[in-house]
């Protein structure tokens, strides 16, 4: 059973209420990090992680998580899938500029 812990989240992060020990990772660069999930815009999946040294969010940003994308049923040589994978590329492009 996970601990939960109190992290300071951005307004928009999803896990805010159920962060736990569990969420806590080094990161590549050696800082003690923990990721914060944000809106999906279908398979553009936002997030952030937070220093827990400095308390400061860093790297912001969008992923392209291709989980979704199966579970969806997606196949991207549908011309409209691609179209729609786009739109909602340009949907996490806004949510990432109104964000930073
Ligand atoms: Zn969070």
């Amino acid at each position: 059973m996970s601990t939960a812990i109190r992290i300071d989240c951005p307004v928009w992060c999803c896990d805010s209420a159920r962060h736990s020990v569990d969420d806590v990772m080094t990161s590549t660069d050696g800082r003690i990090i923990i990721g914060h999930s944000g809106p999906q815009f279908g398979p553009w999946s936002a997030g952030s992680d937070t220093d827990i040294s400095t308390g400061k969010t860093v790297e912001l940003s969008v992923a392209f998580d291709e989980v979704v994308l199966k579970e969806r049923g997606y196949f991207i040589s549908e011309p409209d899938v691609l179209r729609r994978i786009a739109s909602e590329a340009l949907a996490a492009a806004e949510w990432l500029e109104a964000n930073r």
